[in-house]
């Protein structure tokens, strides 16, 4: 499933083809938003938001368009009256005089106005956004010690998106190597600078994701690596690496399976803590 960092760079992507342009045409495949086709007809699309893997499509009406894609659905765009090569099912199209914005596969989506948003279940329950630009690692570490998540392993905060929007699979995995924390460690077990070490690793790669598509190593590491057979490019610290050397110390990546997601780490960059019974003081 796409992370925080993909689905905004789904984002910026729509709104380069729809934002401040008229809509001439829109088309939903959902029987409940027919009648919103020609209301929506006509208006424009004044921003592309994120919530964590959520993306709100914010019309000049006060209307915006829910979708999230859980696991197949997908954004295209493509110059108008060009059809992307699937055969996937169409759920939504935007159509300006130019340019086309189709959702396929998608079921999760629906038009909200401000009051429906600000009750939506699943925008509701969602912590703050991984790419939001007012988030920092003060607010984050606070949130790591708030008593709602300082009991918590970190391999199960860092996929709750109650606690932070935009988190995923790779980020987990790659956030907690750059940490040097071990994926059972409770945000009570670390000390305090281990936690802000985390909040600004946390920040640092959910922004570096973005900017590089998903690209958590550094450049120097990047540039230090031979080629991957078949051109495929290096991307990842541990992720995906089992059994392969870790970049820092040579020790073997392990990857163990945990409510059937996959989890990778280094032991040896990541040693396990002795779990404290109290908070520290
Ligand atoms: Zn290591």
């Amino acid at each position: 499933m796409p992370e925080g960092p993909e689905i905004r760079l789904a984002a910026d992507r729509i709104a380069k083809v729809l934002v401040g342009q008229p809509l001439e045409e829109v088309w939903f495949a959902f029987p409940q938003l027919k009648a919103a086709e020609a209301r929506l007809t006509g208006a424009c699309v004044t921003a592309i938001d994120t919530r964590g893997k959520a993306m709100l499509t914010r019309f000049d009406t006060g209307l915006s368009l829910y979708s999230h894609n859980q696991l197949y659905g997908r954004w295209y765009t493509s110059k108008r009256g060009r059809w992307p090569a699937t055969t996937r099912s169409l759920r939504v199209a935007l159509h300006t005089p130019s340019h086309s914005a189709l959702l396929y596969s998608a079921s999760d989506v629906a038009l909200l106005d401000a009051a429906a948003e600000r009750e939506h279940a699943f925008l509701n329950r969602l912590g703050p956004d991984l790419l939001d630009s007012k988030l920092d690692a003060d607010t984050l570490t606070a949130r790591l010690q708030d008593q709602r998540f300082a009991g918590r392993s970190l391999a199960s905060l860092y996929l709750d998106q109650g606690f932070l929007a935009g988190l995923g699979n790779y980020l987990r995995s790659e956030i907690l190597f750059l940490s040097g924390l071990a994926p059972d460690a409770r945000p009570r077990d670390c000390s305090e600078s281990q936690l802000m070490q985390l909040a600004s690793d946390t920040l640092l790669l959910g922004w570096r994701s973005y900017r590089t598509r998903g690209i958590t190593l550094d450049q120097p590491t990047l540039e230090g690596l031979p080629r991957r057979p078949g051109g495929r490019r290096n991307r990842f610290w541990v992720f995906a690496r089992a059994g392969q050397r870790c970049y820092r110390c040579g020790s073997k990546i392990e990857k163990e399976v945990r409510g059937s997601r996959r989890l990778y780490r280094c032991s040896t960059c990541q040693p396990s803590m002795p779990r404290l019974s109290k908070v520290r003081p």
